[in-house]
């Protein structure tokens, strides 16, 4: 019998902490976990769910116009977006309650409550003190605002959901996953949108040309991607907000979203009282089972800000349970080769090494393919699709995997399967092509 209230107890309840929670509770030992906000953390509330329900809500314009093409007396019509979101709530509520019965379920005690650290394997949850072998930080991130003159007129990816009406003209500040997302996602809602980046592309880090691609097919729908420039100040006018950029010119817009980065939400946990080290972006740094520098605490997910998507904080709770529980020598995940796939339109899918990667340590050789899938032949739908395979030349290896292209995320997660297995370029071109269909394009690359 512990001498403790509960053998572990997780702060957070988003994807890291409720599947480690369960995970652990089904393993027989106790357990607790506290959430001050809705269950579900980031993705389900603030972040992937509903973030692709707006990714399906503004493809039907696009989808009524293909039809038109296809000889359907279709019209698009008005998008009514306050009952959007009220749908788009309903279902975020039906999620917050698996989440919740889940928990239930595994015998997990719920606290909705905050949950703070107060000594060595003591917490402070609520107006309760809490006594728990092992303590697990998965509190994830939040928006990052940067500085400048007017920021608070703008809104984030926390505010973006919930909006009360769609903003017709809508600046998009930043180049990375949700800035590409939601400048997708308002035009073809039918909003004016200007992406605003302070380098000379959007995607750093992913590979060069498939981002080349991205940027020319966004500015060929007419969002005006405007490239090292920022932002000098903001003020409001009328009811629109100005803004004036560091270049002198100044446009003005219903809403700014600021979609700059995001950061470790570590704030009021107790951390620094306890000594628990962060790295220099506020992330909490743990070792190779994601302990902190303090004995019996842990910690996952974006708030270790080392890979920050759903998959990876679910594989590291996972991690953590065969290391606790079932014997693992280590709950350390692989992190080489994870799929990702950013849902702009068109939508990128990658896996692997960029192009640029790949040439600082290998001899590669690059097949492409540029193409207008069949679907759009007689839609009228203007835009193409874009592949890219990086293979070693002595090996034949894969090394990368990149896509532009309708459903990218979706012909991406097979082919991570052959990619994590070691596939080779020839291991590509013995399999026969499946027609007609874009994904053929994959084993016919020469
Ligand atoms: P990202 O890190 O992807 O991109 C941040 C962007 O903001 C970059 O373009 C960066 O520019 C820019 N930026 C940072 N600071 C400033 C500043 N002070 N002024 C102007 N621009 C700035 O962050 P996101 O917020 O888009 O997303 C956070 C994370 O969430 C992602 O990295 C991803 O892991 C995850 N995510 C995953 C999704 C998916 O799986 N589909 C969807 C959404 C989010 P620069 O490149 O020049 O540094």
């Amino acid at each position: 019998m512990s001498n403790f209230d509960f053998d572990l107890f997780v702060i957070g309840a988003g994807s890291g902490g409720v599947r480690a929670a369960r995970k652990a509770a089904g393993e027989g030992v106790k357990v607790g976990i506290a959430e001050e906000k809705e269950l579900g953390g980031t993705c389900v509330n603030v972040g992937c769910v509903p973030k692709k329900l707006m990714v399906y809500a503004a493809s039907y314009p696009q989808q009524v116009k293909n039809a038109q093409g296809f000889g359907w007396n279709a019209s698009v019509g008005e998008f009514d977006w306050a009952a959007f979101i009220q749908k788009k709530n309903t279902e975020i509520l039906r999620l917050n309650g698996i989440y919740e019965n889940l928990l239930d379920n595994t015998g997990v005690t719920l606290f909705k409550a905050k949950a703070k650290l107060i000594k060595a394997n003591t917490l402070q949850v609520g107006d309760k003190i809490i006594t728990a072998k092992r303590i697990l930080i998965a509190v994830g991130g939040k928006p990052f605002v940067p500085d400048f003159n007017g920021k608070e007129l703008c809104i984030t990816s926390d505010d973006v959901f919930f909006l009360q009406e769609q903003p017709k003209q809508i600046l998009v500040v930043g180049g990375g996953y949700i800035a590409v997302e939601f400048a997708g996602i308002f035009k073809g809602m039918g909003s004016k949108v200007d992406v605003l980046c302070r380098k000379n592309r959007v995607l750093n880090g992913f590979d060069d040309s498939t981002v080349e691609f991205l940027m020319g097919q966004m500015q060929e729908q007419g969002i005006d991607i405007m490239f090292e420039n920022c932002i000098q100040k903001i003020e409001t006018v009328g009811n629109k907000k100005q803004v004036l950029f560091k270049d002198g010119q100044s446009r003005s817009y219903d809403q700014i979203l600021l979609a700059t980065g995001r950061t470790s939400a570590v704030d009021n946990l107790g951390l620094k009282d306890m000594g628990i080290e962060l790295n220099k972006t506020n992330a909490i740094v743990v070792d190779n089972n994601y302990q902190t520098n303090i004995k019996d605490v842990y910690a996952i997910g974006d708030v270790i800000g080392k890979v920050q998507l759903t998959p990876v904080a679910i594989k590291e709770a996972m991690g953590l349970i065969a290391y606790w529980y079932k014997g693992a020598d280590s709950a350390q995940i692989d992190y080489a080769d994870i799929p990702t796939a950013v849902f702009c339109q068109p939508n990128i899918g990658t896996v692997g090494l960029t192009q640029a990667q790949a040439e600082q340590d290998f001899d590669v050789q690059v097949y492409e393919s540029n193409f207008r899938p069949m679907s759009n032949t007689i839609s009228g739908d203007t835009s193409r699709m874009y592949m890219k395979l990086i293979v070693e030349k002595s090996s034949q290896k894969v090394l990368g995997w990149h896509m532009c292209g309708q459903d990218a995320g979706e012909m991406l997660q097979g082919f991570a399967v052959a990619i994590k297995m070691g596939a080779t370029k020839h291991d590509f071109d013995a399999v026969i092509g499946i027609h007609p269909t874009a994904a053929e394009e994959w084993v016919t690359l020469n």
